[in-house]
C-alpha cells in the first residue's frame, strides 16, 4: 500500500479546517465500513454545527485572498492538483473500492474522471470573461462582469466518491470561491485523500475545508450562515428538498442534482447488439447506483423477445464480487437499507405479475454472505402498477417495458416528476431529434449512453434538480453577474 491509502485506511482521519488537519469539537468518531465485508475500513471525526462554523470561518477569511488571485494562479494550484490525482489513481481506486465497493477497474476510471474535471476547470479559470454592452445614451458606458458568489458549501453522495467531489471543488475554487466540502458519511475517506493532494498542490489555508460527521447538523449550520452564498448539492430528491427549503431564509444560490427516473427506450430499427451493451454497461455500472442510470427499459413489442434474450445471457456472465479481486464486475450495494429498497421494488413487481428473467435476489452464497450483494437481475412482464417503474431503482435491475408507438412512449416516459437523462436508440434521424427535443430531460443520449464529461452541463430538470455541473456552465454556478454603469 503506498503512503496516501496507508494513512487514509485502517486509521483515524482528521478534517482539514483553516489549513490544518483537526478532530471534531466532540472527539469523537465513526467507522467506515467496506461494503463487500463489512469491515471497518476506516474511521473519520464526527464533526456537528460547531466544526461546520470553525470552516466557514476559515473558508470566510480566505475568500479576499483566493477570489483576488488571478485565473492564472488558481490554475496553476488546479494543474497540480490534477496531475497529483493521476500519480495516485492506483491508491485512490484502492481507497475507493474499500469504502463503497465497486470494483477497481471502475475506481480508476473515476479516479482519472476526477483528475480530467480538475485539468478542465484549471483551464477555465483563466476564461472569466466579462461583457460590454452599448449605453443608452452618448455618455453611458455598461459593463458586466462576473465575480465569485463567495463561500460554497459542496455536499457530495457515496455513488462516485472522487468525481463529485472534483466536479464541484474545481468548479468553484476555478471560479475564485472558497468552500466547505461535507462528503457522505458512507464515504468520506476518498475526499480525505483528495484534500491532502489537493493541499500538496499548494492551496491557501483555508480556501478548501473538509468537514464530516452528522450531516443534518452540519447542514442546519450551512443554510443558516449568511457567509454561506451558495450550496451544491448531489443526493436525493428527498434531502434535496429539504436543503430547498432550509435555503429560503438567507436566499441562498442553489445547485441540486438529485434523483432521476432515466428512461432507456429502443425502437424497432435500433441496432440490437449495441443497446444490449449500452444497457449492460449503464444499468450495471456501479451495481445500478447511478443518478443517470436507467431506471426502465421501453423496448418496443417486436424485438423484445430477441432484446431480453441477449440481454438475459450477457447479463449472466457478469461475475460479481468484492470490486479489490480481479475479473469481478460488480461489487455489492452501498448499504443494507439500499438493498432492502432494491429487495421491496422487486418483491413488488413480482407480487403484481412480473416474471424474474434472471437474478431477482439477494447473494447469500458463501463469498457474498458478509457482503451486501444483489444478483444483476432482469425482469420482464413489467406494467406500470409496479412501483420500480416510478420510483429510483437505485441497484442492478432492469425491468422491461413494452411499447408499441413512438408517441406513446413519449407520453409515458415524460409522465414521471423526474428528468435527469434518457437514452434513445434509433437510426431514424427524424425521429432522434423529435424524441431529443421532446423528452423531458435534461440530458437525452442517442445511441449511447455515455454523459459524464468534463465539458458538458450535466443536470436535471423538474424534479431531478436545477443548474448544471461540468462545462462552463458548471463554474457560472459558483459566480455571479455585476453590471456596472459609467457615466462619463
Ligand atoms: P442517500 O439517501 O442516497 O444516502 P442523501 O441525499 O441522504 O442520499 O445524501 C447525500 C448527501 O447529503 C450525503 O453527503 C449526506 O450526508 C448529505 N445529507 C443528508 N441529509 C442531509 C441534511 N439534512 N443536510 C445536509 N446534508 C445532508
Amino acid at each position: 500500500m503506498g503512503e496516501l491509502a496507508s494513512a487514509v485506511l485502517g486509521g483515524e482521519s482528521r478534517m482539514w479546517i483553516g489549513g490544518q488537519w483537526v478532530e471534531a469539537v466532540s472527539g469523537e468518531f465513526v467507522d467506515v465500513t467496506d461494503p463487500a465485508t463489512g469491515e471497518v475500513v476506516g474511521r473519520v471525526p464526527k464533526g456537528g454545527g460547531k466544526d461546520a462554523a470553525r470552516a466557514i470561518d476559515a473558508a470566510s477569511s480566505a475568500f479576499p485572498g483566493w477570489s483576488r488571485s488571478t485565473g492564472a494562479e488558481r490554475a496553476e494550484v488546479l494543474k497540480r492538483w490534477a496531475e497529483a490525482i493521476r500519480k495516485h489513481r492506483e491508491e485512490i481506486s484502492e481507497i475507493l473500492t474499500r469504502e463503497q465497493g465497486k470494483p477497481l477497474a471502475e475506481s480508476l476510471e473515476e479516479a482519472d474522471g476526477a483528475a480530467d474535471f480538475v485539468e478542465w476547470y484549471a483551464e477555465e479559470a483563466k476564461r472569466i470573461y466579462g461583457e460590454t454592452l452599448p449605453g443608452s445614451r452618448g455618455n453611458q458606458r455598461i459593463l458586466v462582469i462576473r465575480q465569485p458568489v463567495g463561500v460554497a458549501a459542496l455536499i457530495t453522495p457515496w455513488n462516485y466518491p472522487a468525481t463529485m467531489v472534483t466536479r464541484k471543488m474545481a468548479a468553484a475554487l476555478a471560479a475564485g470561491c472558497t468552500v466547505v466540502l461535507k462528503p457522505a458519511s458512507q464515504t468520506p475517506l476518498t475526499a480525505v485523500a483528495l484534500l491532502k493532494l489537493l493541499e500538496e498542490a499548494g492551496l491557501p489555508p483555508g480556501a478548501a475545508n473538509l468537514v464530516t460527521g452528522e450531516a443534518g447538523a452540519i447542514g442546519r449550520e450551512v443554510m443558516a450562515d449568511p457567509r454561506v452564498r451558495k450550496v451544491s448539492f448531489t443526493g436525493s430528491t428527498e434531502t434535496g428538498k429539504v436543503l430547498i427549503r432550509a435555503s429560503a431564509d438567507r436566499v441562498k444560490r442553489l445547485s441540486m442534482e438529485l434523483g432521476g427516473n432515466a428512461p432507456l427506450i429502443v425502437f424497432p430499427d435500433a441496432e440490437l447488439e449495441r443497446a444490449v451493451e449500452a444497457t449492460l454497461g449503464n444499468k450495471f455500472e456501479n451495481a445500478g447506483q447511478m443518478c443517470n442510470g436507467i431506471n426502465v427499459l421501453y423496448v418496443h413489442e417486436s424485438i423484445v423477445d430477441r432484446f431480453s434474450e441477449r440481454l438475459v445471457s450477457s447479463v449472466e456472465r457478469l461475475r460479481v464480487g468484492r470490486g479489490t479481486e480481479p475479473g469481478v464486475r460488480m461489487g455489492p450495494l452501498i448499504d443494507e437499507r439500499n438493498l432492502r429498497k432494491v429487495e421491496s421494488f422487486v418483491e413488488d413487481a413480482v407480487r403484481k405479475g412480473a416474471r424474474v428473467l434472471t437474478g431477482g435476489s439477494r447473494l447469500t452464497g458463501e463469498s457474498h454472505r458478509s457482503g451486501t450483494f444483489f444478483a444483476p437481475t432482469v425482469i420482464g412482464g413489467v406494467t406500470p402498477a409496479m412501483r420500480l417503474v416510478h420510483e429510483e431503482i437505485f441497484g442492478p435491475v432492469a425491468p422491461v417495458v413494452t411499447f408499441r408507438e413512438e408517441g406513446e412512449v413519449m407520453e409515458r416516459v415524460n409522465a414521471t416528476p423526474y428528468g435527469l437523462a434518457a437514452y434513445v436508440f434509433t437510426r431514424d434521424v427524424g425521429r432522434v431529434f423529435r424524441m431529443a427535443e421532446n423528452l423531458e430531460f435534461g440530458m437525452v443520449a442517442v445511441n449511447g449512453t455515455s454523459l459524464s464529461v468534463p465539458q458538458a452541463p450535466f443536470g436535471g430538470i423538474k424534479e431531478s434538480g436545477q443548474g448544471r455541473e461540468g462545462g462552463r456552465h458548471g463554474m457560472e454556478e459558483f459566480l455571479h453577474l455585476k453590471y456596472i454603469s459609467l457615466n462619463l
